[in-house]
């Protein structure tokens, strides 16, 4: 995807001589002495280890997102998500769909998590976050996933959908380190996270890429099983997510290094809320927060029998979005 500023002047550049990619450190003000990726700097320090046990005891009453299901995945249950214990995924492989900083010229290094709690009717991609399809693979294994695709020359991990296996994944990158992982991570999430869980990531993720999905908490329980507390709980999550990473900044040769890239898919009839989100992003986020407000909605999976959903949506309502977020002053738009 490429991206247009609205503003040339807001985009974050780091100057070449304060961030080196792989392993090395940001060498520049505030981000002076340490270790880039940030998750080499845990390691180091022994905070790894910590966090990653207290991630794998939530499975014994998983927590781990708004779903709060309480089921204990080390015994084999399942919760909404579906996930046991054991990491599922579909494929691991270069991507080159999304946004523009993340694919440079080597793509974003997707691992496609299987399942997903938030279970929407029109899931874009259905068969792996409802269906299930995907292999189980050991944290071992995911690490050496995390190690091809970065000798493959991506410039991140890029976790997509990846909340249900959290544990998993934090094990694995503790795994890939002395394998060489040297790259940042992207958390590509649904948006439907919670807190909690979230500051066990920090330091770990360096790039955080969540949709938000709904502003009403109405339409978020017709639409994504029951999940009325959508609205609640990812307002909390962009904030800490922002409140970890902030806006987005790039390397010298336009590449993501860290920082926070907001998606946002437009439905028909304004069920997405689009406006009071971008009202939302402006007022409690930033106004160069980077936003990739997506027009490619088709309804998939179960839309149709929703007619308020039932279609793609109109050249009319993509051009009252990009006019919203000029009118909020948001200067930092994907296209
Ligand atoms: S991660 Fe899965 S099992 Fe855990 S609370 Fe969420 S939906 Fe339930």
């Amino acid at each position: 995807m490429g991206e247009s500023l609205f503003l040339m002047s807001s985009v974050l550049f780091l100057p070449s001589s304060s961030l080196r990619l792989r392993g090395k450190t940001f060498l520049g003000n505030k981000e002076n002495s340490k270790e880039y990726p940030s998750y080499l700097e845990l390691e180091k320090k022994g905070t790894l280890s910590e966090r990653l046990e207290k991630l794998y005891s939530i499975y014994e009453s998983c927590h781990l997102c708004p779903r709060d299901c309480r089921i204990n995945r080390r015994e084999g249950q399942t919760g909404k998500c579906q996930g046991t214990s054991r990491v599922k995924i579909s494929s691991a492989v270069p991507s080159f769909d999304e946004e523009s900083p993340l694919v440079v010229k080597s793509g974003s290094g997707a691992i496609f998590f299987s399942n997903c709690g938030l279970r929407s009717v029109y899931s874009q991609n259905y068969k792996i976050s409802i269906k299930g399809e995907g292999v189980e693979i050991s944290d071992q294994r995911l690490a050496e996933e995390m190690i091809k695709l970065q000798k493959k020359r991506c410039h991140n991990i890029n976790l997509v959908t990846p909340t249900h296996y959290v544990p998993n994944i934090v094990s694995a990158i503790q795994k890939a380190i002395p394998l060489g992982l040297r790259i940042p991570i992207v958390y590509n999430t649904r948006g439907y996270e919670k807190q909690e869980t979230l500051q066990l990531l920090d330091g770990i993720i360096d790039i955080y890429l969540p949709e938000c999905k709904y502003i009403d908490s109405e339409q978020a329980g017709i639409y994504s099983a029951e999940a009325y507390n959508y609205p609640h709980h990812a307002k909390l999550a962009l904030k800490e997510m922002y409140r970890q990473v902030g806006d987005l900044k790039l390397d010298s040769g336009g590449i993501a290094a860290r920082g926070l890239i907001v998606r946002h898919l437009i439905l028909p009839n304004r069920v997405a809320g689009t406006k009071e989100f971008l009202r939302f992003v402006a007022e409690n986020l930033s106004k160069t927060t980077y936003i990739n407000i997506m027009n490619q909605y088709q309804p998939e999976y179960k839309a149709l029998e929703y007619p308020e959903i039932a279609r793609r949506i109109k050249r009319s309502e993509y051009a009252e979005a990009l006019k919203w977020a000029k009118k909020y002053g948001l200067t930092r738009l994907a296209r």
